[in-house]
């Protein structure tokens, strides 16, 4: 194999596309990520996806489908970042769900393909228990699980994401992967009601390692009537007090005490010691 050669930003390998590093917001979530599939079958209200990837909002809804040769396109870059000794988290996904509602057989593939090269990955899914299905394929030591949540009211849920499954679902995949032994968090982004943000820390810090916090980005009704300073130091408030971990994304960053720890890349990993905000 020719020398690999690394991108500035120290993690990702030049010349490869499907394993990347992803920019801006998404930046803040995964040093890498992969999209195996073009679409979902989710439908949420809020998706920003069609807008980026400049994918008729029809057809994206329509459901997902496997992107074309991604299987021999993944190995490939897999091999190149093995070359580079890079053994990076990669996410899955931005621009799709790796447990849409469809056919998600290749996200079983793909962790194999990364995990048979080195990496480790993490998933972010609304699919709920569909992603139980994968469950023995992750490592405490190197893996992590991970679940948007808006609400807790499914009727809410159900009228900004219809097709995602059930919070009670999701709750229960994440009690699942915690039960196993996996570092799972939550992306407490789009924050859509702060009431009910703040209950899904309640309901859930017993099984939750780490929580991601963002604003209502792309809803411009909701990002002009909320009090996101009050949020932000309620949040932080009650994840100090709880002893969890977190990270508050940069658009809620202007509302955070002066000098508050907050660091980027928290380790998304069982046997990484605790490491509290100030
Ligand atoms: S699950 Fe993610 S990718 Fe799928 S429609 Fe919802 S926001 Fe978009």
């Amino acid at each position: 194999m020719k020398t690999v050669m690394i991108n500035p930003d120290g993690v990702s390998v030049k010349g490869c596309s499907i394993i990347y590093a992803p920019k801006g917001q998404a930046g803040e979530y995964a040093p890498l990520a992969t999209n195996p599939y073009r679409g979902c079958g989710h439908g949420c209200a809020y998706c920003y996806v069609p807008l980026v990837t400049k994918q008729p909002r029809s057809e994206f809804d329509a459901g997902a489908v496997e992107r074309v040769d991604f299987h021999k396109r993944l190995v490939a870059d897999a091999r190149k970042y093995e070359a580079a000794a890079i053994t990076e988290q990669v996410m899955l996904s931005f621009t799709t769900d790796p447990y849409h509602p469809g056919d998600c057989s290749l996200t079983r593939i793909t962790l194999e393909v990364l995990r048979d090269h080195g990496l480790a990955f993490c998933t972010l899914t609304k699919g709920g228990t569909r992603a139980l299905r994968d469950i023995y394929a992750f490592r405490p030591e190197r893996d992590a699980f991970a679940s948007t949540l808006t609400s807790l009211d499914e009727r809410f849920s159900r009228k900004w994401e219809r097709g995602a499954a059930d919070p009670s679902d999701r709750l229960a995949a994440l009690r699942a992967y915690h039960e196993r032994g996996i570092f799972t968090w939550v992306s407490l982004e789009p924050t859509l009601d702060i009431e009910a943000s703040l209950a899904i820390v309640d309901a859930t810090h017993g099984f939750v390692d780490l929580y991601k916090v963002g604003q209502a980005n792309y809803l411009k009704e909701i990002t002009r009537t909320t009090d996101w300073r009050d949020y932000t130091l309620r949040i932080v408030e009650k994840l100090n007090r709880l002893g969890k971990r977190h990270y508050i994304k940069r658009d809620l960053q202007p509302y955070l005490p002066e000098g508050y720890h907050n660091p980027l890349r928290v380790p998304q990993r069982h046997g990484i010691p605790e490491v509290h905000a100030a």
